[in-house]
């Protein structure tokens, strides 16, 4: 479905005309990078957003109770070094934790 868009937007005379960036955000619009947990989802405006618990958490029936009510979510156990740290309980909408700025290390640098 989205891949019918790109390509029929990639193919219009209005596409050739612009720059770049209208495809990059296309393309990378599921991509939501947060310093901090949101109140509301950035995509749907519901509420809560559930922080997503990697590993196999003791199971009580607080963590029972805050599964049930959206506020966490549960991500398995395979950690890629880049995975979502929150989850809309409503649309799934993943958001990355927006790494710290730092300063004269040798990681990705950001403009
Ligand atoms: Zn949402």
């Amino acid at each position: 479905m989205k891949y019918s868009v790109v390509a029929k937007k990639a193919s219009s005379k209005e596409y050739l005309s612009c720059d770049n960036r209208s495809t990059f955000q296309l393309m990378c619009s599921n991509r939501i990078e947060l310093a901090r947990k949101p109140v509301k989802c950035p995509t749907c405006q519901s509420k809560p957003v559930a922080v997503i618990l990697y590993g196999f958490p003791a199971f009580s029936s607080d963590l029972e109770q805050k599964l049930s009510a959206g506020l966490i979510s549960l991500g398995g156990c395979s950690l890629s070094g880049d995975d979502p740290a929150w989850r809309c309980a409503t649309c799934g909408q993943e958001i990355y934790r927006k790494a710290p700025f730092t300063f004269g290390t040798d990681g990705p640098q950001e403009q």
